[in-house]
């Protein structure tokens, strides 16, 4: 059979191992299993989510309303905006797939850093667009602009705070480059980690409502980080009337699920789970700060719930990360990012525990 050529160079993405994995190859008790790769909230599923969960065990026959007006309105509220300018996504993953459908060709290119979100490189691969990075993983205003007037790419993408890396790019220096160019880019701002960043820095915030007045800006937000909601896959685009509009021609019908919708709602009345898992989050990385200076090794500013660890030629980021998966504690290897490090998503106190012991165990 002959698929579409595109997706000859296409590398599929590689999602964090999941615990049933080191259940099944190493034989270890799932309960005894950390995972700390996948950006999960550690604390767990907020109890009110739960409970609305439980008390609607019985629509699962039913569509979800598909306006999700309620949403929409929750959202509004939350951001001071308007329904019109909100479009919901399976995780804003979904969104970002709509984007590139809505804009990319096999004519076009899409721009941006040197390692950030891989699936940024995945939708615009799909549509058979060119991908520019620039040289460093921080998003720099001079290093953005000569590509930009180089290549004139249809998609910015700006991921502040940037996964994998979790360095953030200031409100001051995002304005400065949609600012710079022109209206025919669609500048992406990806927010996934803006609960966090907006906790530790006010400088590093941005509200979808600094962006409203570009019609050629999305920002982009998730449920599944700081509101906990990553298995139930709820996301959001908030962006000008016109663009939602058309991102909504590529919109399947029903593109979340009932109970997502009604937890998402749900989440958006809650926001002490948040404020909860920002106070564990930033107790807890100081920890982890502090453990790399001990043992004589980088790592990078984190404005996200994880941190990057950055490695010398003395230690092997995938040694590592192997020699951890055995002992049952999952964490992401940046190697296939070009990077000799690796990504530890912040768990529990105890959870940290065992990462820090078990690290220590590996390294010698
Ligand atoms: C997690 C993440 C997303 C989206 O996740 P969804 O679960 O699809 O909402 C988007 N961008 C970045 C940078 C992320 O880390």
């Amino acid at each position: 059979m002959k698929f579409n050529k595109v997706l000859e160079n296409i590398k599929t993405y590689e999602a964090g191992k999941p615990i049933e994995l080191v259940v099944r190859e190493f034989g270890i008790d799932a309960k005894d299993v950390v995972k700390l790769a996948s950006n999960e909230n550690p604390i767990g599923t907020n109890p009110a989510v739960s409970k609305a969960i439980r008390s609607n065990a019985d629509i699962a026959h039913l569509y979800p309303d598909d306006s999700m007006l309620e949403l929409k309105a929750s959202l509004s509220a939350m951001f001071n905006v308007e329904n019109e300018n909100v479009i919901i996504g399976a995780g804003s993953d979904q969104v970002l797939e709509f984007i590139s459908r809505a804009l990319l060709d096999e004519d076009s290119s899409v721009l941006m850093s040197a390692v950030t979100f891989a699936m940024y490189e995945i939708y615009a691969k799909q549509m058979g667009a060119k991908i520019i990075r620039t040289a460093s993983y921080e998003h720099k205003y001079d290093e953005f602009m000569e590509a930009y007037t180089m290549h004139k790419p249809k998609i910015i993408y700006i991921c502040t705070p940037n996964n994998p890396t979790g360095d953030a790019t200031s409100k001051e220096d995002v304005l400065k480059i949609i600012e710079a160019v022109n209206k025919d880019t669609l500048v992406v701002v990806d927010g996934a980690y803006m609960e966090y960043a907006s906790a530790k820095d006010t400088k590093y915030a941005i509200v979808p409502n600094d962006l409203l007045c570009y019609e050629n800006v999305i920002y982009l937000g998730t449920f599944s980080k700081a509101h906990g909601l990553g298995g139930m896959r709820v996301g959001y685009g908030i962006a000008q009337e016109g663009l939602i509009q058309e991102l909504y021609k590529m919109r399947p019908p029903f593109n979340i699920t009932t109970l997502s919708l009604l937890v998402a709602i749900e989440a958006c009345k809650n926001n002490a789970f948040v404020e909860e898992s920002i106070t564990l989050h930033q107790e807890q990385i100081k920890r982890y700060e502090a453990f790399a200076q001990e043992n004589g090794f980088e790592y990078i500013e984190s404005y996200t719930n994880f941190i990057t660890y950055l490695f010398d030629e003395n230690m092997n980021s995938t040694k590592i990360s192997d020699d951890l998966l055995k002992r049952g504690v999952i964490i992401r290897n940046l190697a296939s990012y070009g990077m000799n490090a690796i990504r530890i998503t912040i768990g529990t106190e105890k959870q940290n525990d065992i990462f820090f012991r078990n690290f220590l165990e590996v390294i010698v």
